[in-house]
């Protein structure tokens, strides 16, 4: 098999991919993770994490659940549905805080949740407990 030149292969770290619309937020979520050692790739839309999972599966997905074309909670139902491809952690990430919102990411399959904002300390804690790896940045 040729060898794949993706970005990918340079990297030591896990796998993870932040599904965000808005690119402030994605740009804020990108900075906190570098500074804690995680480099992520970056999707606007639940269909475009659907794909890329699709196309190289991702340890990690960080979930926004409102999202233009494909909202996160479907996105997150057809990637549970994905044959044969590994399955990914996914966290839920929102700003509803409604009665129930939660229990509607676990059942879409999501694992955990995070709700907006959230503080660097929390994202950066909530991807060393799902990947199960400290950066050496982050190491004491
Ligand atoms: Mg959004």
């Amino acid at each position: 098999m040729p060898s794949n030149p993706s970005k990918a292969n340079s990297r030591s770290g896990p796998r993870i991919l932040m599904a965000e619309d808005n690119a402030i937020n994605q740009r804020v979520g990108q900075l906190m993770l570098r500074k804690a050692g995680f480099d992520i790739d970056l999707v606007a839309d639940g269909s475009e994490a659907v794909e890329a999972h699709r196309l190289q599966p991702y340890d990690l997905i960080l979930m926004d659940c409102q999202m233009p074309i494909m909202d996160g909670f479907e996105a997150s139902s057809l990637i549970r549905k994905m044959e044969g491809a590994a399955q990914p952690v996914i966290v839920a990430v929102t700003a509803n805080a409604l009665v129930g919102e939660r229990e509607r990411c676990l059942r879409a399959g999501m694992d955990d949740y995070l709700s907006k904002p959230f503080l660097a300390e929390q994202l950066v804690a909530l991807v060393e407990k799902w990947t199960g790896k400290r950066t050496s940045a982050a190491a004491v």
